[in-house]
């Protein structure tokens, strides 16, 4: 099978599933046309996945996809973008059809589910990986950034924390049980914030997804902020699975582990009074920006010291 044929029988159909009114030219052509509205901002993110790095070597093709997909759509939900289009440059070390077909049918169910539609691509041979180019917009100027938490501000984190991380214990077991089939489920299928991200535009004074862990992902946000944090291990939420899989180590996961892709965004106390109950559902309030630097912990139970999330040139001790 030649490289035209990969393109037009795996990814052609994932682009005429799945549209979108703003992409005018979608794959065939040497690039992809794209119409921004004159109201709005274009925002743009690349992402890339490595196997053995990113995830596990024999990993399921389907999961490979949706995940590729949810991670970089996750940077989309985190500036509060409407998705439109994405770009796939895929490496593959042989045109192996039943994983094409695989990773075809995970593909189209994330891009439908993300409302993502595939706008082009690059196919090479090479070691396994991907790497997806994501396009939304934003109301101009309206794009939520990491550097806008001020003293005082609430911190707050969607969903629960650590469940991804966790399932990497049972990746391998053979019939997990309930809570493990949980936990996988959040490290196969995760699902990027994007409603969530949108409803927060007006509201956060920063935003940033959790892909690398909180405290890693969160030190971000404190750093182009100029600010220190403060966060209550107690209140960190954690789910029924993860406590019951993990028990003590349940918070450490929490603050340290990555993959959830839920948002961690700062709030006025003035703002976070005038959000709709249907949207402070949705966050826990862990802790508060402060003059310091960096992260400092009450409530016990995690230590100042351990790792602070996935960092490719890191140590990770
Ligand atoms: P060019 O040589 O102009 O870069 P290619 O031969 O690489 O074009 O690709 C041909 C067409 O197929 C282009 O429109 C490109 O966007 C699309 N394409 C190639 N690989 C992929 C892929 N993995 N997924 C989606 N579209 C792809
Ligand atoms: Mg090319």
């Amino acid at each position: 099978m030649g490289e035209f044929d990969l393109i037009r029988r795996y990814f052609l159909p994932v682009a005429e599933q799945q549209g979108h009114p703003d992409l005018l030219l979608a794959l065939g052509d040497d690039c992809a046309i794209q119409r921004v509205p004159a109201d709005q901002d274009l925002v743009f993110s690349v992402d890339t996945q490595v196997e053995g790095v990113h995830f596990p070597r024999d990993y399921q093709p389907e999961y490979t996809a949706w995940r590729a997909l949810a991670a970089a759509a996750s940077d989309l939900a985190a500036m509060g973008a409407t998705p439109v289009c994405f770009t796939l440059a895929l490496t593959l070390p042989e045109a192996n059809e039943s994983w094409l077909e695989g990773f075809g049918r995970g593909l189209a169910q994330a891009a439908s589910r993300f409302g993502l539609a595939l706008a082009g691509g690059d196919t090479t041979r090479g070691p396994l990986t991907i790497s997806i180019q994501v396009h939304g917009t934003v109301p101009k100027g309206q794009g939520l950034m990491r550097s806008g938490a001020k003293v005082n501000d609430l911190v707050a984190v969607s969903g629960t924390l650590g469940d991804a991380g966790a399932a990497l214990d049972y990746l391998d077991v053979p019939e997990p049980d309930d809570d493990e089939r949980a936990l996988l489920e959040r490290y196969h299928h995760p699902l990027p914030r994007l409603e969530l991200g949108l409803a927060l535009r007006g509201f956060a004074s920063a935003c940033i997804d959790i892909s690398d862990g909180l405290r890693a992902d969160l030190g971000h946000i404190l750093e182009r902020s100029g600010v220190g944090a403060t966060l209550n291990t107690s209140l960190l939420p954690l789910s029924g699975p993860l406590t019951r899989c993990t028990g003590e180590r349940a918070p450490r996961l929490a603050l340290s582990s990555g993959d959830d892709y839920e948002l961690c965004v700062t709030v006025s106390e003035e703002r976070w009074a005038s959000l709709p109950e249907g949207i402070k559902n949705q966050l826990t309030v862990i802790g508060r920006i402060d003059g310091g630097e960096g992260i400092r912990f009450d409530g016990g139970a995690v230590a100042n010291s351990g790792p602070q999330g996935f960092d490719h040139f890191g140590s990770n001790s």
